[in-house]
C-alpha cells in the first residue's frame, strides 16, 4: 500500500537558497517545455514528445545562455517535464484546463523521483541541498517512492513523501447491506448531504465555523491588499498576510475533511460519491470561487485512500445519472425540477423530497447497484429498514 506523509522542513539559510535555485530551475524547464509544445502546435500543428523534451535538457545545459541549468538537479528537472505531460494528459481527457506557465510568485515545488532518504530520524537528505532538518511525527516505514518539496507563499517549507509500505491493502467485505452504505451528495449550500440513516433522515454537514471564519478573514485581507500601492512595502506585508490567511483556510479545510472522511469510512462498509463536473462548473466564474473553496476534489481523494487502507468499498458514480431528478422511492424522473427547487413532491408516488437528501439516497443506490454488478452480495437496495 502506498501512503503519503507530509512533514515540515527547516532548511538553513544556505539550504533555503539552494532550494530556491532548484525551484527556479525546475520551473524554468517546465515553462520552456510548455512554450515548446504550445508554439509547435500554433505554428504548424506540430508536437514534441516527452522523451524528446527530456533529450533537449543536455543540449540546454551546454548552450551558453542556459548553462546555469547545469546546477539544477537533472532528475527533478526531468520530473518537471513529466508533470507537464501529465497536465496535458488531463487536459486531453477533459479533466483539467490547458497548462499554464508557472510563476515565481506563489507556491514553489520540485519533485525527486528517488535518492531522497531519511537521515537519523530528524533529517531529510535532498540531492544538491543536503540534510535538511525535518519534523517527523512518527517513523517513516517502507520504501520512499517520490518526494515533493515545496515552499508555500507564507515562506514555510514542506516535504510530501510517497511511501510504499510493502503491505497488502485489506480486502473489502463481499456482502454489503444498504444500512452499512452511505451515499454522499456534495454541494454548495451544505458541504455534504448524507443518504438517509435508519429513520430515513438525511444528515446535512455544513462547512464548519472555523473554516468559515478563516474564509471571512481571508476576504478581508484580500480587500486590504487590493488597496495597497503596487511595489510598496505595505503591499509586500499585506501579501504575506493574505498568504497566511490562505494557509489558515487550507488548514481548517483539511482538518475538517480529514475528520469527516475518517468518520464516514469508520461507520460504513461502502462509500458512494458522485463524480462532479468541476470543469464545467469552473466555466462559471461566480461558481468557480465557491467550488474551489468547497474543495470537493480534496475531500473525495481523502475518502478514497482512507477507504482503501481500511478495507471499504469506494464507489464513484457518473454524474450523468440524474441523481437529483429521480425519485429515490419509486424511481420515476421529475424533468420539471429546476436548480432553484430545494424540495419537491414526486408526481408518481407522492413522496416529499429534500433535493440533496434525495440525491444522496440515489447515489447510495447507484453505488450499491455497481457493487452488485461487480458480483457482490447486496441487500436492502431500494428502501433500507
Ligand atoms: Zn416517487
Amino acid at each position: 500500500m502506498r501512503r503519503a506523509i507530509k512533514l515540515r522542513l527547516y532548511p538553513t539559510k544556505e539550504q533555503a537558497e539552494e532550494l530556491d535555485f532548484q525551484f527556479g530551475a525546475a520551473r524554468w524547464v517546465f515553462n520552456d517545455a510548455l512554450e515548446q509544445r504550445s508554439s509547435l502546435w500554433k505554428e504548424r500543428k506540430g508536437s514534441i514528445s516527452r522523451s524528446d523534451l527530456i533529450k533537449r535538457l543536455p543540449r540546454l545545459k551546454s548552450a551558453p545562455e542556459t548553462a546555469w541549468l547545469k546546477r539544477g538537479d537533472s532528475q527533478a528537472m526531468q520530473q518537471s517535464i513529466m508533470h507537464l505531460d501529465e497536465a496535458f494528459q488531463r487536459f486531453f481527457r477533459k479533466r483539467g484546463r490547458y497548462p499554464r506557465f508557472k510563476s515565481k510568485h506563489g507556491r514553489q515545488a520540485i519533485s525527486y523521483p528517488q535518492r531522497v532518504r531519511i537521515v537519523g530520524g530528524s533529517r531529510l537528505y535532498l540531492p544538491k541541498v543536503g540534510d535538511v532538518r525535518a519534523v517527523l511525527h512518527r517513523p517513516v516505514e517502507g520504501e520512499i517512492k517520490t518526494v515533493t518539496v515545496s515552499r508555500e507563499p507564507t515562506g514555510k517549507f514542506f516535504a510530501s513523501i510517497l511511501v510504499e509500505d510493502g503491505r497488502e491493502a485489506p480486502v473489502a467485505p463481499e456482502e454489503v447491506s444498504a444500512s452499512d452504505a452511505v451515499g454522499i451528495d456534495l454541494g454548495l449550500v451544505h458541504f455534504a448531504t448524507l443518504s438517509g440513516n435508519s429513520d430515513g433522515r438525511n444528515v446535512k454537514v455544513p462547512n464548519p465555523r472555523h473554516y468559515r471564519n478563516a474564509l471571512a478573514a481571508l476576504k478581508r485581507q484580500q480587500r486590504a491588499l487590493s488597496r495597497k500601492k503596487k511595489g510598496s512595502s505595505n503591499r509586500a506585508k499585506s501579501r504575506l498576510k493574505v498568504a497566511r490567511a490562505h494557509e489558515r483556510v487550507t488548514n481548517a479545510r483539511n482538518d475538517f475533511q480529514h475528520k469527516l472522511s475518517r468518520l464516514l469510512v469508520d461507520e460504513n462498509q461502502a462509500i458512494c460519491v458522485e463524480t462532479l463536473n468541476v470543469r464545467g462548473m469552473l466555466r462559471n466564474r461566480a461558481l468557480a470561487r465557491s467550488v474551489a473553496d468547497a474543495g470537493w476534489h480534496g475531500f473525495v481523494s481523502k475518502l478514497a485512500y482512507k477507504a482503501q487502507e481500511s478495507g471499504r468499498h469506494f464507489v464513484k458514480i457518473d454524474r450523468f445519472n440524474p441523481s437529483t431528478k429521480t425519485c429515490s422511492l419509486c424511481g420515476s424522473i421529475n424533468d420539471d425540477l429546476s436548480l432553484a427547487d430545494r424540495s419537491w413532491t414526486c408526481g408518481n408516488c407522492g413522496a416529499e423530497h429534500d433535493r440533496d437528501g434525495n440525491a444522496a439516497d440515489n447515489i447510495r443506490r447507484e453505488g450499491l447497484l455497481k457493487l452488485q454488478a461487480a458480483g457482490l452480495s447486496v441487500s436492502g437496495l431500494w428502501r433500507h429498514a
